[in-house]
């Protein structure tokens, strides 16, 4: 230990972090506020650390601001405090490994560096076992990483633990469940002396962590008062009409004459020249004061004086009227709001689950004609869903349950080849056979889906999410077997990659349907809520990256399963093989019948055999493949 650092640590237990980090933080060369770290710039995380404080009891913390406002630092101090104060190990968690490696290089040791602590070093590494993830120190440690590796979640306890950009985390690591309940539980060995903070900007509604987290907590929001009326107040972004709030005033040109904040109490003026004292003069007031987990939430009109400036904002705030996207930044990244696409329909599962119908599970009405099951894998069991198709595109839920075991064991499939191995009687006597299986071979199972597929092809096929939006529903199945020699095995295992995306979006279409018809989902009784909450799981929404808008599904049940619907995604998707009425996204062009004769029969030679036609007694398939997606 040096020098430095023995005089750095000095256990006292009165010391509390926001006294610590003005005394001990110094802002690296190249930070707008470089030198030594002041918190009358940004008097609102005063409080939140010194309930990080070790001396103080509270356990858990949440804050959520806008960007560029000093969150990821709140993390950074929270953790080099405790090393001097009150050493341990600590685990500061930022949503890619990528991302956390950056914020290693950029921002965390330039800063330890500049306060001249050496003792994480990295470069001229003379402590054994530091690496740029993993920092040890006399008595603790901090490890850097992302929420996606999967020794995040496990293993060894920490008694520190920062979540940072919880909205850029997914909403269900690896399938196991919240992260926000996930990573906080490695913390359970401490109970009692942990402390978990928890930083976030505010993204889509309803899959916000950081909202989710922040619901859940004292809700403290930073006010600040009036210098004229001395009305405390958080400041909201308002609109023309609202009779408080940000306002503006626009010369023709469009530039920005003036903007004020019109205080909710007297109707004067706020002004922001004046920031620097009236931030130092505010405080968190709390909707639930005496909730031990504590929560802070300052909105972007109080960044620090100088930054954010409202002229800047107010332009930008113009500019993005009627710009989805560009709504959304603002909204999130300056208001601290979630933002809701005012394209997206909630859909709510209740509605769906009153359409059901009094069949009960494997009980085939007679309109239906081929099988199909969608199997998701996971560690401990298999998810099914099976689906029957009838004449135009109508469907039936026919059934949805689990075969509980590790598909790593073979008994888990027998199970599975039981069932595919069962005749479905059809009320009018027909028995049918499943025709397709499709099974999702992401997660960790992969190699017991392709055991299992190699041998049952074609009525089995391993599938997977293909990236990306714009490929085909289904694309033709890639070799993955190799030879010694590198070589692919023709006979091999095939994978299947499905655009889950255009599937999802035809389904939620569907979903739209309340009358039986073409495209129609017909409900088993049977069926429990569960199912219908997972198949409503995701909601479409529309994401900003690199200034383009990106259009995707997401699980908006924070912590909760989406299984049903992947099943019926890859059900669905496995039919195209046998009955292909949905369009690809590039419609093929129109051929003449001749040709595409042909060329069927070409294709008949050189490929695998066709999967067995489904026993039916009418064959009532549709002739024309159907174009679903118009305008696309
Ligand atoms: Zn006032």
């Amino acid at each position: 230990m040096t020098a430095q650092f023995s005089k750095i640590i000095r256990p006292d237990p009165i010391v509390t972090l926001d006294n610590w980090a003005e005394e001990n933080i110094r802002l690296p060369h190249g930070d707008p506020k470089e030198g030594m770290y002041q918190l009358s710039y940004t008097p609102f995380w005063r409080e939140p650390l010194y309930e990080l404080s070790p001396s103080v009891r509270t356990r858990k913390v949440v804050v959520v601001g806008p960007v560029q406002i000093g969150k990821t630092l709140l993390g950074t101090i929270f953790l080099l405090g405790t090393a001097a104060l009150s050493p341990g190990p600590a685990l500061f968690i930022l949503p890619t490994r990528e991302m956390a490696g950056t914020h290693v290089e950029i921002k965390f040791d330039p800063m330890t560096e500049a306060m001249g602590w050496d003792i994480f070093p990295v470069k001229k590494s003379r402590q054994a076992g530091n690496t740029k993830s993993l920092k040890k120190y006399p008595g603790g440690s901090i490890i850097f990483a992302g929420s996606e590796e999967k020794t995040t979640s496990r293993s060894l306890s920490m008694r520190y633990i920062v979540i940072s950009d919880a909205d850029g985390v997914k909403g269900n690591v690896g399938g196991e469940g919240d992260p926000m309940i996930l990573f906080p539980k490695r913390a359970e060995h401490y109970a009692g002396i942990e402390k978990i903070l928890i930083e976030s900007t505010l993204k889509i509604k309803g899959a916000s962590h950081g909202e989710n987290q922040y619901q859940q907590s004292s809700m403290g929001k930073f006010h600040i008062p009036c210098l004229k009326c001395g009305h405390m107040q958080y400041l909201e972004w308002g609109t023309r009409d609202t009779p408080f709030g940000l306002k503006y005033q626009v010369w023709k040109d469009g530039k920005i004459r003036k903007t004020w904040y019109m205080c909710a109490g007297c109707g004067g003026e706020i002004e922001e020249r004046k920031k620097f004292i009236w931030l130092n003069k505010g405080e968190y007031i709390h909707e639930d004061p005496v909730n031990k987990y504590r929560g802070f939430m300052v909105h972007g009109l109080m960044s620090p004086p100088g930054m954010a400036l409202w002229d800047d904002k107010a332009l930008e705030w113009i500019k993005a009227q009627g710009k989805y996207e560009a709504l959304q930044v603002f909204l999130n990244t300056f208001c601290v709001k979630t933002y809701e696409h005012p394209g997206t329909v909630r859909l709510k599962w209740e509605v769906l689950k009153a359409r059901a119908e009094p069949f009960r599970f494997f009980e085939i009405p007679n309109d239906v004609f081929v099988l199909s099951l969608g199997v998701d894998t996971h560690d401990k069991r298999l998810t099914l869903t099976l689906i029957g198709r009838g004449k135009d595109d109508e469907l039936w839920i026919l059934y949805f349950g689990e075969i509980f075991g590790d598909p790593n064991d073979s008994y888990v499939w027998d199970e599975l080849d039981k069932f595919l191995a069962r005749g479905f009687p059809r009320k009018d006597g027909a028995s049918l056979k499943i025709s397709n299986c499709s099974i999702d071979m992401g997660g960790h199972r992969t190699e017991a889906v392709k055991k299992y597929t190699r041998k049952r092809w074609p009525q089995c096929i391993a599938a997977q999410g293909a990236r990306g939006n714009t490929g085909p529903i289904l694309a033709p199945p890639t070799d993955v077997d190799v030879t010694f020699g590198g070589q692919k095995i023709k006979g091999g295992a095939k994978v299947w990659n499905v655009n889950t995306y255009v599937m999802k979006t035809d389904i939620y279409a569907r979903y739209k349907k309340d009358k039986p018809g073409p495209g129609y989902i017909h409900f088993s009784a049977d069926l429990p809520d569960e199912f219908y909450k997972q198949i409503t799981a995701e909601e479409f929404v529309m994401t900003t990256k690199k200034g383009y808008p990106v259009m995707s599904w997401e699980n908006t049940r924070i912590g909760k399963d989406n299984h049903a619907l992947d099943c019926l995604v890859y059900a669905l998707a496995g039919l195209m093989r046998i009955t292909p009425t949905l369009a690809v996204l590039r419609p093929l062009q129109p051929k003449p019948a001749e040709n595409q004769a042909k060329k069927a029969d070409n294709r008949a030679d050189s490929r695998p055999k066709p999967p067995p036609k489904p026993a039916r007694r009418n064959p009532a398939q549709p002739r024309k493949r159907r174009k679903r997606f118009d305008g696309w």
